[in-house]
């Protein structure tokens, strides 16, 4: 069985993250999440009061991100050696990392090391422009959808158990304004690679769904 890469690609708050993590457990590969990358940029700007893009690039060589696997087997994202996975989770770092992700000296800091990551392959990597661009040579490549109304519900659940108070409209708001920012930004904008599989999710359980990426996955490591 050989060892492949999977690129997964989608819009924000489609599941892309647990598709991810159902793949790498069941293919025992890595897992990255390529978005807590631009989180944690995002974060670092906010706390280091950096608005221009001309200050968030010269500090580029400053940040250091790094994914450690916790006790329980759930990853979190260490910023300059400080856990951050909690903080970079909020609606307001989500809206700063789409951003600071069209900054192309952003992408290119980030892009290096996600390729770097898949250097030895075995690894499920989720993002937007992962089978586009960080690896066009990807063996498996998921598209994942859903519809914003769905999108915006999962979202609204997710913040709701975290104690936060969103309100639907200005969650659904959120979605289709971050879809529009990752579609037409002029650096690597979401779209989908043509020889990406389309998992349009928006009324399948987690198992139905779980069930066709593994077996879309066993087709590829023959
Ligand atoms: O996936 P997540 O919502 O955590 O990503 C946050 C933001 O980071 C996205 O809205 C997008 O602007 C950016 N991003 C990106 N390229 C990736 C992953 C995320 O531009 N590969």
């Amino acid at each position: 069985m050989k060892r492949i890469i999977v690129a997964i690609d989608g819009h924000s708050g489609c599941g892309k993250s647990t598709i991810a993590k159902q793949l790498a457990g069941y293919a025992g590969y890595r897992y990255i999440d390529t978005g807590a990358m631009y989180r944690a940029v995002a974060l670092y700007a906010m706390e280091h009061g950096l608005d221009t893009e001309e200050q968030i690039i010269s500090a580029l060589p400053d940040i250091r991100i790094v994914f450690q696997r916790t006790d329980d087997g759930s990853q979190h994202t260490l910023l300059n050696g400080q856990d951050v996975e909690a903080r970079i989770r909020t609606l307001e770092v989500g809206n700063r990392a789409s951003q600071v992700s069209p900054i192309r000296q952003v992408r290119q800091f980030l892009v290096e090391q996600q390729q770097a990551m898949g250097q030895d392959k075995g690894i499920v990597m989720d993002g937007r422009d992962i089978g586009t661009v960080v690896f066009p040579d990807a063996e498996l490549k998921l598209f994942v959808t859903a519809t914003p109304e769905v999108r915006a519900q999962r979202r609204y659940d997710e913040l709701t158990a975290k104690g936060e108070h969103p309100c639907y409209e200005d969650v659904l708001a959120d979605v289709l304004d971050r879809d529009y920012r990752d579609t037409h930004r002029q650096e690597s904008p979401l779209r989908q690679a043509a020889d990406a599989v389309v998992v349009d999710n928006s009324n399948m359980t987690r198992e139905q769904q779980a069930e066709y990426i593994f077996r879309l996955f066993d087709d590829r490591i023959r």
